[in-house]
């Protein structure tokens, strides 16, 4: 069952991405070669506190092993999603995928961002700039009267555009009370099919986009997903609220 939030729902889920925006500003400010992805949890961590949220993945149990140990999930290069933070520092010409759930007055908000470390190559510029203008693409068929496969299908047509792998083992997700509530808003698939959206949806769009090979593997943290052939992986999400005009993006400052 897809739920339906309030304006007065949609207010807290915007005042709790503000927060996480904060803290991925915060965090992102500190980015340099030589910082550790422990030390960016931390600031994290504080930012989310500072403001009298929490940390939606901190003991998150999900599919893993183990409930997830830190406070946010930090993915370096070939790391596609979910990377546990810890004493991997990172280099000139990494990539830092920033992923960051918030709870706040009984709302989730999730969203997430890829920066570069200094000066990188070519290629991952262009897989940056195409992740991200995928989400963008999704994010303008998000409407009411639309259907969440013209979302998906938008999204893919950008990626497949330039031949980089789409990520299919996990999608993009409804969010509110719960951080994963239905619909499941893939990252493929056809215009003109799938749920119809609705004012008063809150979900997250969130495109996965590997360099090389769209498949992928778990490491033996049991958390952490990586390309199957190694190579760079971006992704970019954000929490959206169907409301009359459009999608609003709730995770911004
Ligand atoms: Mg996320
Ligand atoms: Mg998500």
């Amino acid at each position: 069952m897809i739920i339906l939030k309030t304006q007065a729902e949609i207010a807290l889920m915007r005042e709790s991405g503000r927060i996480l925006a904060k803290a991925r500003r915060l965090a992102s400010e500190q980015l340099r070669p030589g910082i550790t992805t422990g030390e960016l949890d931390d600031i994290i961590h504080s930012a989310l506190l500072a403001e009298g949220a929490t940390p939606s993945f901190l003991n998150y149990q999900g599919s893993g092993p183990s409930p997830f140990p830190k406070s946010s999930c930090l993915s370096v290069n070939e790391e596609v999603v979910h990377g546990i933070p810890g004493n991997r520092k990172l280099k000139e010409g990494d990539i830092i995928g920033i992923d960051i759930g918030v709870y706040k007055d009984g709302f989730h908000t999730d969203s997430a961002w890829t920066f570069p470390i200094g000066e990188v190559s070519d290629e991952v510029k262009l897989l940056l700039r195409v992740a991200r203008e995928s989400l963008e693409k999704g994010i303008e068929r998000a409407r009411a009267g639309a259907r969440i496969g013209d979302v998906s299908a938008a999204i893919q047509k950008h990626i497949d555009a330039y031949k980089f792998g789409i990520v299919r083992e996990l999608v993009g997700h409804g969010i509110g009370r719960s951080l994963h509530e239905e619909p499941s808003v893939p990252n493929f698939g056809r215009a003109g099919t799938g749920p119809k959206l609705k004012e008063g949806m809150t979900f997250c769009i969130e495109p996965m986009v590997n360099l090389g090979t769209w498949k992928v593997k778990t490491k033996s943290d049991g958390w952490t997903m990586v390309s199957a052939d190694g190579r760079p992986s971006a992704h970019f999400e954000h929490t959206v609220a169907i409301t009359k005009s459009g999608a609003e993006i709730l995770t911004v400052e």
